[in-house]
């Protein structure tokens, strides 16, 4: 039963890193007919931002990657915040403690920052683990009845974990293969806080194993704890999930994890959603806001760290779905590439059926007052190729439905010669001869008509082309002509030459 989970804590909105993270889980458990779930892990609530959670769920949704279960959508294993798991997890804590693998810790903040010094004016680094455990205020160097009286004493407490000392671990991450670790280097960490709440770590596992979990697929960022993670599942009598941790997201250049702020930097979205700062009211601009297809966004993300081992690049989700195996995830950084980026956004609007994008056109139109009976999909069609998002369409579709007004310069130009005008007006009288105004009559009568003049075809057509559109390029000129119908390119040769 393939059961993951994605695990943001709402500390701010989810970077393409976290999209990352739950895409893949997402493929994982859809390939194997498993359940994804999205556990939201904000026990830590100093660190708690207003909005975070809706946007995390908003973000999961516009990428077309839901879960199975989580919040509002409950399942068995609920509930999906941990904060409404608070009572759960103080047990747990308790039974580590009776076992031996875990120990009241009193020393305060000043205590261990005065530790900290002392190490540091002698060139040391203070850690709190095996070695200094003794010298520290905790169960380990303080007397039964001790303990007992300061807990009594209502003194703030933190239970810490304790590993093993003098121990080879040998553990398993399906990405990374085989590690191994010395419980020596590892510190005791803060499983709980006298407040009532569990650290990360402990909350972590608790609900991992309570879920179900077959696989924790994360952030490379918890490799580091990945020991002690095995070790507390062992310490409570527990089978650990197998685990994979993803290669970290590297900047476009330089060094280092792509981190929040390098959107702004590039001038390119690291968020899926536009996502605005409560305390600063800042804007980091998203990938929908900017006009980007979700699939084209997945298919981007997809690749950040796996490959299907062949050429293709051009995936639809149901196709990454069939790919996508853990075995070819890297265990190097991937570079995120702004380019590449546009590009799998350029392939996939050419992909997406006209008749959609022409939902949106129609809205645009309607909004510049612009009524047509011009067929907008068709339209579409022969303008798609060259546009990378969707409001590109306007640009290179506008004098379909507006003469030009203006003319570029350049092109005016290489075209405009001496003889342009008187050849323009023999064109409108050949044009205006025409009834069946269709895209192949026009294009063969106006072709042997400059044929048998003997002159070069651009002398004709580079100043029809720029009446009709305004600058040299755009779709297939006739087709341009049969469209608007013959009062209208006769209209616009005349306001060129009058
Ligand atoms: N809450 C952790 C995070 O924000 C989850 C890490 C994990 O998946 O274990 O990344």
């Amino acid at each position: 039963n393939i059961r993951v989970r994605f695990a943001p804590s709402p500390t701010g909105p989810l970077h393409i890193g976290g999209v990352r993270t739950a895409l893949f889980n997402y493929l994982f458990a859809k390939k194997r007919n498993g359940t994804f779930i999205l556990r939201i892990e904000d026990t830590d609530q100093s660190r708690y931002v207003p909005g975070a959670e809706d946007y995390i769920k908003e973000a999961l949704d516009w990428c077309n990657i839901p879960y199975d279960e989580g919040p509002g959508k409950e399942g068995n294993y609920g509930p999906y915040r941990q904060s409404e798991r608070k009572h759960l997890y103080k047990q747990y804590a308790d039974q580590l403690i009776n076992s031996g693998n875990a120990y009241y810790a009193f020393d305060t903040a000043e205590d261990l920052d005065k530790h900290r010094k002392e190490h540091e004016a002698k060139g040391n680094t203070f850690i709190y683990n095996w070695h200094n455990r003794k010298k520290l205020t905790n169960s380990l160097s303080l007397s039964f009845d001790q303990v007992q009286q300061r807990i009594a004493n209502g003194d703030s407490y933190v239970i810490r974990f304790k590993p093993p000392q003098n121990e080879t671990l040998h553990l398993t991450d399906e990405i990374r293969g085989d590690i191994k670790i010395e419980t020596n280097i590892l510190d005791d960490k803060i499983l709980f806080k006298s407040d009532g709440m569990p650290t990360y770590h402990l909350a972590n596992i608790v609900d991992d194993h309570l879920m179900e979990i077959s696989h924790v697929i994360r952030g490379e960022e918890w490799l580091p704890s990945l020991a002690l993670h095995v070790l507390l599942y062992r310490s409570l009598g527990w089978d650990a999930p197998q685990f994979a941790h993803l290669p970290l997201i590297l900047k476009p250049i330089g060094k280092g994890k792509l981190s929040k702020r390098d959107g702004d930097k590039m001038g390119f979205p690291v968020f899926p959603l536009q996502w605005q700062d409560p305390k600063t009211n800042d804007i980091s601009s998203g990938y929908r806001e900017d006009g980007y297809l979700p699939k084209a966004v997945i298919n981007m993300l997809a690749f950040l760290g796996w490959n299907p081992g062949t050429e293709q690049e051009i995936f639809s989700l149901q196709e990454l779905i069939e790919e996508f195996d853990l075995k070819r995830v890297n265990k190097a950084g991937a570079k995120f590439d702004p380019e590449k980026t546009k590009w799998f956004q350029q392939q996939h609007l050419q992909l997406t059926d006209s008749s959609l994008l022409s939902n949106h056109f129609t809205k645009l139109l309607s909004e510049k007052n612009i009524s047509t009976e011009l067929d907008v999909t068709k339209i579409i069609d022969v303008v798609k190729e060259r546009a990378t998002f969707p409001k590109d369409l306007w640009d290179l579709a506008q004098f379909f439905f507006m003469a030009p007004t203006e003319y570029e310069e350049k092109a005016v130009k290489k075209a405009w010669k001496e003889d342009t005008p008187m050849l323009m007006h023999e064109l409108v009288r050949i044009l205006n001869d025409i009834t069946d105004f269709s895209e192949n009559n026009v294009s063969s009568i106006v072709k042997s008509w400059i044929k048998g003049k003997e002159i070069g075809f651009g002398k004709i057509m580079m100043p029809l082309r720029i009446a009709l559109v305004g600058s040299l390029q755009g779709p297939d000129l006739f087709l341009i002509a049969s469209m608007i119908g013959k009062q209208e390119t006769i209209r616009r040769i005349e306001n060129t030459i009058e």
